[in-house]
């Protein structure tokens, strides 16, 4: 029977060894943690529960699919739902503003609390259309890195129809024209932050994210975003994949330009393919340090980094969803702060996740878990100690004002995550959450491809490559790699 290897249990990591069994190979599965998931992980603290990483989940079909191609029925395995309600926005002059999944209901929210009119969120939305339409089928379901790619009639459409995808101009610019009113700019550039970019930087291109969000959904799943993970473990190993806790994959092993296996502990595992799913850079770096390296690829600019204060909060608000936001009152000023200056703003736009508004248990009686992010840059080797301090001081200020309370006594348990520990939880280099940024229009062109050009029979798969950061996209790299490599015969 063939061999596989994959390096990394996190999500990707997971869906290719899916893939790769159902390619009829035996799959073994390395991964340094001592937990599957990577980035997609859960904690308990003081009876609070918290999903560690990502919180929001959208395009679940790209996990449905995993269980139908094993001939297996989802829902017998993965419980979600759909939100009604996809965000609370907040701004510190007392606006309120709910997403409403239903986006008659939005327009009506947004002619209501804000000077823009119902018809802009149409026009802007059918943009995001437009743009996904043109982009998903040629930059995210398949290599962009094989010729094949293109020489399909669907895809020679789409090419031509490049010149509407709005890469020659910046999302806050774009944004200017679809909003009259600021704080719906605001709402609009914030997308630039699911994938770690700079709204006054990045193509307008990556307005085709709200499209995703509010055309095909938010969603929750029931016993929390870690269950993504675990129901794919499940899958995974009722299929014969092994996975092989703390178990850090010391190197590729590489003969006459062919993958023949990984060490571990200075012992060798041979396979017949290899597929890393440790970020690209690290790939290079810890594992193939006698091949060449891509030097220009492992050169890119990396997207932004996350601070996180998991509290336990003794009170129920009911101003609060699940998912809230509130904005800084300069938001390029933010920006410039975190890619520029690589420092954090005074005045951060922080989220709020809560899982124990849609799942009690997820907090004692009375209680909220509050998982509490700001956008921060990525680590160059920054004095966090002091930023963490400084920020906590910030956001708390902002909370009280918001929220009208006093937040240090309502905090009975705190964790913190920060870029260094996002560096050294999942090795993503500088702590990165989305691999590389998406800050110029060739972006999506310059990741690394999901295999080796140099290398036969390497992979590579994950955020940090085609076709980019985020539960979706890792997933649909995961994809590409499960398609690239033959079945076994
Ligand atoms: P990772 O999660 O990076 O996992 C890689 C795994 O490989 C790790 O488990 C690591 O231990 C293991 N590994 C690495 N090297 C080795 C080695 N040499 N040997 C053995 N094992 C190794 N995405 C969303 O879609 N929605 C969100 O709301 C969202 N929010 C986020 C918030 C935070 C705080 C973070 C950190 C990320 C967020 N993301 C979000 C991004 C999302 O989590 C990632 O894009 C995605 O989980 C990346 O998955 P991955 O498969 O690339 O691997």
């Amino acid at each position: 029977m063939s061999k596989a290897i994959v390096i990394g249990a996190g999500i990707a990591g997971i869906a290719s060894a899916v893939r790769l069994a159902l390619k009829g190979y035996q799959v073994d599965v390395y991964e340094s943690n001592a937990y599957p998931g990577g980035k997609l992980s859960e904690f308990e603290q003081d009876g609070f529960r918290f999903d560690a990483g990502p919180s929001l989940f959208t395009m679940p079909q790209y996990v449905e699919e995993l269980f139908k191609l094993a001939g297996e029925l989802p829902q017998d395995y993965f419980q979600y739902e759909k939100l009604d309600e996809v965000c609370r926005y907040f701004w510190d002059d007392g606006t309120h503003l709910t997403a409403w999944a239903d986006v008659e209901k939005f327009a009506d929210e947004i002619a209501a609390k804000t000077t823009s009119k119902r018809e802009e969120i149409f026009t802007f939305l059918a943009k995001s259309k437009q743009i996904y339409e043109i982009t998903n089928h040629v930059f995210l379901e398949k290599s962009l890195h094989k010729l094949a790619t293109f020489l399909n009639i669907p895809t020679l459409k789409s090419v031509l129809r490049l010149p509407k995808i709005d890469a020659f101009r910046s999302m806050a610019k774009a944004n200017e024209s679809f909003f009259s009113d600021k704080k719906m700019i605001q709402y609009a550039n914030r997308y630039a932050t699911y994938n770690g970019s700079n709204p006054y930087q990045a193509p307008a291109t990556l307005n085709v994210i709200p499209h995703l969000e509010q055309h095909f959904g938010a969603y929750f799943p029931k016993k929390g975003m870690f269950d993504i993970t675990l129901s794919l473990v499940n899958l995974a190993e009722r299929l014969g994949v092994k996975f092989h806790y703390n178990s850090y994959v010391e190197q590729i092993l590489v003969e006459n330009k062919e993958t023949k296996g990984i060490i571990i502990n200075a012992k060798k595992h041979f396979a017949d393919v290899v597929v890393s799913n440790m970020d690209v850079y690290f790939t290079y770096k810890n594992l193939l340090k006698d091949e060449k390296q891509p030097q220009q690829i492992l050169k890119q600019e990396r997207s932004s980094s996350a601070l996180i204060f998991y509290w336990g909060v003794k009170k129920q608000f009911k101003e609060l969803g699940l998912h809230n936001i509130f904005f800084s009152d300069d938001y390029q000023k933010e920006f410039n702060t975190i890619f520029k200056e690589k420092a954090v703003d005074d005045d951060p736009t922080v989220y709020i996740n809560i899982t124990s508004k849609l799942k009690a248990d997820d907090a004692p009686e009375g209680c909220e878990n509050w998982f509490t992010m700001i956008n921060v840059p990525n680590n160059i080797g920054q004095d966090w100690d002091t930023l963490i301090a400084k920020a906590k001081l910030n956001i708390i200020k902002k909370l009280n004002k918001n929220l009208k309370i006093n937040l240090d006594e309502l905090i009975v348990t705190e964790a913190i995550l920060d870029p260094r520990t996002i560096e050294s939880k999942s090795f993503s280099y500088q702590g990165s959450l989305y691999g590389t940024s998406s800050n110029n229009q060739f972006a999506a062109f310059l990741r690394h491809a999901n295999f080796s050009s140099k290398i036969k029979n390497l992979y590579f798969t994950g955020g940090s490559v085609h076709p980019g950061g985020g539960i979706p996209l890792a997933l649909l790299s995961a994809k590409i790699v499960g398609e690239m490599i033959p079945s076994t015969s």
